[in-house]
């Protein structure tokens, strides 16, 4: 990595108000003084995680300088549940002023993106669990009106897209037509859900210039039938509802840092090649600053530091997202990963594939795949043979998300 000075001069002066005035990094031990020693200082800090987050939430965030109850009068931010599985749910200090500039210039990282956003016709729909758009909630019948922030559409309404119902699918894919976003932000198993069903109803959707996927892990099966439905390129843009955006994809496939509002340091997963946790350390937050977080997934990082798009990123280029820690699974002390698990379900059944959903629970493979019956037999042999233990498959009708919406790839 290299850094440059004035970066690390700002990640020094940021630690350092952080431990000053943040109750929960008041017991770290003092930044240095001078740049040239602040990475090392950041190696020594303990992560924070979820865990710590939560507890004493939202006064060990608040700086004490801040007036938390008047900011929130004045509307500067707002108190939101991000919709992690119930295990993971964090209450955070939303602040639009941080947040809208960090996304926005997140997605212009990537060129075609940014040429898109420039257009006079710019606009954006999103597709997500209701209660996780841009903080506010729209669950329940609402006019397209009332799901409109800002010009952005919320397509979504309800929190299972398991069991959208006929007339909730009609009214997205009408709403869709109608409307012709040019740029959609989706989960990409909500999307992967209105593909299949705008495919199997012969309803042409209007293409966008780009669908950025988030929130939740992209497996193939998603990717394939998101490509079959869209003439449109698909990046993934990573980050989370309490630390931002913190990479983006271009189009040659590699996840460039949002280095302007975080610092990313990577730790490796020992013995596992180009795996590593990301811990950010978020810059430019007046509300509730981030000091090593872990976001708790684990990613592979790229081979080359140079990409052919030519942007110039100081930190680390990643090559994908491989899914949430607490998913992953040892075997003989090797890490294996919910994508590593999809991709020797993919190797198995080949490029013909119809399967369109799976999830590892316990020793069963849950498949679904209305196509055919065979599939759940090959994907659980592919899956045996990389966990080194029997697993049995199950052919399902369908999936439940989790209570927040999001769907799991691995429970134990
Ligand atoms: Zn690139």
């Amino acid at each position: 990595m290299s850094y440059s000075r004035a970066h690390w001069r700002r990640v020094c002066d940021e630690t350092r108000r952080m431990v000053t005035e943040v109750p929960l990094y008041r017991d770290r031990p003092q930044p240095p003084i001078d740049p040239a020693e602040v990475r090392g200082w950041l190696s020594r800090v303990p992560p924070v995680g979820k865990r710590e987050l939560r507890r004493g939430f939202p006064k060990a965030l608040v700086r004490e300088n801040q007036d938390l109850h008047a900011a929130m009068r004045s509307e500067q931010v707002t108190l939101l549940a991000t919709s992690g599985t119930t295990a993971d749910r964090l209450q955070v200090i939303w602040e639009w002023s941080w947040w809208d500039p960090q996304e926005r210039e997140a997605m212009r990282l990537n060129a075609r993106i940014a040429r898109a956003m420039q257009r006079p016709d710019w606009r954006e729909a999103v597709l997500t669990t209701p209660a996780c758009g841009a903080g506010t909630c729209h669950f329940g019948s609402q006019t397209t009106e009332e799901r409109s922030i800002d010009g952005i559409l919320f397509f979504n309404e309800s929190a299972d897209p398991t069991h959208w119902t006929d007339s909730e699918c009609e009214r997205m894919l009408r709403e869709w037509c109608e409307f012709a976003p040019r740029g959609v932000e989706a989960d990409p198993a909500y999307l992967a859900i209105i593909a299949r069903t705008a495919l199997a109803r012969g309803t042409r959707l209007p293409s966008p210039e780009f669908i950025t996927l988030t929130y939740e892990t992209t497996t193939r099966a998603m990717r394939r039938d998101i490509a079959r439905a869209f003439d449109a390129p698909v990046f993934q843009l990573y980050g989370a509802t309490e630390c931002g955006v913190l990479f983006m994809e271009c189009e040659h496939g590699r996840l460039h840092p949002n280095e302007r509002h975080g610092h990313v340091d990577l730790v490796p997963v020992e013995g596992s090649g180009r795996l590593a946790r990301v811990l950010v350390t978020t810059l430019g937050r007046a509300w509730m600053p981030l000091l090593r977080y872990d976001i708790g997934d684990v990613v592979r990082v790229a081979e080359s530091r140079d990409c052919p798009c030519g942007l110039a990123s100081d930190g680390p280029l990643l090559e994908r997202i491989e899914g949430r820690q607490s998913d992953c699974l040892l075997v003989a002390g090797e890490t294996v990963t919910p994508l590593m698990l999809d991709d020797a379900i993919h190797a198995a059944l080949g490029s013909t594939a119809t399967l369109e959903q799976w999830q590892l629970v316990g020793d069963s493979l849950l498949v679904v795949d209305p196509r055919s019956e065979a599939s759940a037999a090959a994907a659980s042999a592919a899956v045996s043979a990389l966990l080194e233990r029997g697993i049995r498959g199950e052919r399902v009708a369908a999936i439940a998300p989790e209570a927040s919406g999001k769907y799991r790839l691995v429970k134990r």
